[in-house]
C-alpha cells in the first residue's frame, strides 16, 4: 500500500456471504480492512435467502467464472466447513428427467466433463430405486460432489476470521458515495456512509470493493467518475420455494433437467432434514439505477404466492408422483440480480470488473452475483485479493 494517511486499506461494501469472503481474504492477507453493512445484521439479503446447496459445478460454460470459481470454491468450502465446524453435509445429488430430457442430461454430462467434473455418472433403473425408491424417471444423473451447507454458520465463521485476521465488519453503515481522492483514483477514494440515523460520516480507503448483492449497480451508480458504460443494467428474478409438510422419504437432493433462467423446480433438504422445493424463477423487470444504494432488500416483496404452488405440485410430480398438492405451502423466496432481461437470454456470467476494465485504480465491482454465489464465495474472495495485489 502507498504510505499516504487514509483510514483504511480496504472497504467492502456489503457483508453477504460474498463480501465476507472477500473481507476475510483480504484482512488475512494484511490488509487493514473494513466490511461495510447497511442492515442490522450481516447477511440479511439473498445470502439468507437461497437453497444452500454446495454446487458440484454442472451447469456452466468450461473456462467461464462461474464454472472456475464454482469448482475451486466447492473444495475449499469443503475443507473451511470441516476446519471450522460449519454444518455440512455431502449428500450427491441426483438429476433426473423423462425420455423428452435426454439431450439436456447429455448436456449437463459433457459441460460437467470440460468444467472439470469428473465424477458425474449414470444412474442404472436399479441403482436410481435403491437410491431414491420414490423417484420416477427414464434417465437419472448422480454428482457425489455436491451438498448443503448452513449458510449461517457458514457466515458467522467468515465474520470470525475477518475479525482474527484484524478487520471489521460494521453494520447499520450504508454506502452513499464514492469520491476520487487526489488528481486521479490511485490515491484512494473518499467514502459517504450513513451509520445508523446519523447523517453521513466520511472515511478514505486505498481499494473499495463493491459487493452489494443487489444492490451492486445503485452503489456503481454513486462512484464518481465510473462511465456509466460500466454499470449493467440489472434485472431482479425471484426464486419462490414451496415448503413441504409432514416427512418425506428423500436422501439425496433431487433436481429435474434445468429450465430457462434457474435450474428446475428441485427438491433441496436443509441441515435438519426439512424438504423444500424450488427456487422457481419469476422475473420482476429491470431495476431502476437511480434507486439509493442500500433501498433495495427493504423494499422488495418476498412474500410466495399460493397460486404459483399448482405449478410446482406439477413439476414435481412429473419425477414423484405420489407428491399430494395440498402438502405443498409456501415458502420463502430469494431474488437474483440477472445480468440479462429474460430467459430467452443466455445465462450471463459473474462479472469481477477491475481497474483494468473501468480504468480506476483501486475499485472493484462485482455485479450479478446468483447461484452459485455460495458455492463460489471463497474462490471469488481470492480472486479480489489477487486482483487487489495489482491494483495497488
Ligand atoms: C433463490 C436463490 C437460490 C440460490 N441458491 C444457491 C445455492 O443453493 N447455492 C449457491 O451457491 N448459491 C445460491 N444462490 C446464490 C447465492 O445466494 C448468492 O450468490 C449469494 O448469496 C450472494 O452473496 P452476496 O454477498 O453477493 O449478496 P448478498 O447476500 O445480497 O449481500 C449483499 C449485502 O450488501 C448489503 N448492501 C447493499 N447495499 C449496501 C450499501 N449501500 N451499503 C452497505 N451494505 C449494502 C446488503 O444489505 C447485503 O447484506 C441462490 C440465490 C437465490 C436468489
Amino acid at each position: 500500500m502507498t504510505g499516504k494517511a487514509l483510514d483504511l486499506d480496504a472497504v467492502v461494501v456489503g457483508a453477504g456471504a460474498v463480501g465476507l469472503a472477500i473481507g476475510r481474504a483480504l484482512a488475512q492477507s494484511g490488509l487493514d480492512t473494513l466490511v461495510i453493512e447497511s442492515q442490522p445484521r450481516h447477511g440479511m439479503g439473498t445470502s439468507s435467502r437461497n437453497s444452500g446447496v454446495i454446487h458440484a459445478g454442472l451447469y456452466y460454460p468450461p473456462g467461464s467464472n462461474k464454472a472456475n470459481w464454482c469448482v475451486e470454491g466447492r473444495e475449499l468450502l469443503y475443507a473451511f466447513c470441516r476446519s471450522h465446524q460449519v454444518a455440512h453435509r455431502q449428500l450427491g445429488k441426483l438429476i433426473v428427467g423423462q425420455h423428452e430430457d435426454v439431450a439436456a442430461l447429455q448436456t449437463i454430462a459433457s459441460r460437467a466433463k470440460d468444467a472439470g467434473v469428473e465424477n458425474l455418472r449414470w444412474l442404472s433403473q436399479n441403482e436410481l430405486k435403491t437410491m431414491e425408491p420414490e423417484v420416477r424417471a427414464h434417465h437419472a444423473l448422480f454428482s457425489p460432489s455436491t451438498g448443503i451447507v448452513d449458510v449461517h454458520e457458514l457466515m458467522l465463521a467468515l465474520e470470525g476470521e475477518i475479525e482474527k485476521a484484524g478487520g471489521n465488519v460494521v453494520t447499520q453503515s450504508c454506502f452513499l458515495a464514492a469520491t476520487p481522492l487526489g488528481a486521479s483514483a490511485c490515491q484512494g477514494w473518499q467514502l459517504d456512509i450513513k451509520v445508523g440515523q446519523q447523517e453521513s460520516h466520511r472515511l478514505s480507503c486505498q481499494l473499495l470493493i463493491n459487493a452489494a448483492g443487489l444492490d451492486a449497480d445503485a452503489v456503481a451508480n454513486r462512484i464518481e467518475g465510473l462511465s456509466a458504460d460500466h454499470v449493467p443494467q440489472v434485472h431482479f428474478a425471484k426464486g419462490n420455494y414451496a415448503s413441504l409438510t409432514g416427512g418425506h422419504p428423500f436422501k439425496h437432493l433431487v433436481y429435474p433437467a434445468p429450465v430457462p433462467g434457474g435450474l428446475g423446480t428441485h427438491l433441496t433438504l436443509n441441515i435438519a432434514g426439512e424438504a423444500q422445493f424450488g427456487p422457481d424463477v419469476e422475473w420482476l423487470g429491470p431495476a431502476d439505477p437511480s434507486r439509493l444504494p442500500g433501498s433495495t432488500h427493504p423494499g422488495l416483496n418476498y412474500a410466495v404466492n399460493a397460486a404459483r404452488l399448482a405449478d410446482f405440485a406439477t413439476s414435481v410430480q412429473r419425477w414423484w408422483p405420489s407428491l399430494k398438492a395440498e402438502r405443498l405451502q409456501p415458502g420463502y423466496s430469494g431474488i437474483r440480480p440477472k445480468l440479462t432481461q429474460n430467459a430467452k437470454e443466455p445465462a450471463a456470467d459473474f462479472v469481477l470488473q477491475r481497474p483494468g476494465h473501468h480504468g480506476l485504480a483501486g475499485l472493484i465491482n462485482l455485479f450479478g452475483i446468483e447461484s452459485p454465489g455460495i458455492t463460489a464465495c471463497l474462490a471469488i474472495g481470492n480472486a479480489v485479493r489477487q486482483c487487489a495485489k495489482s491494483s495497488t
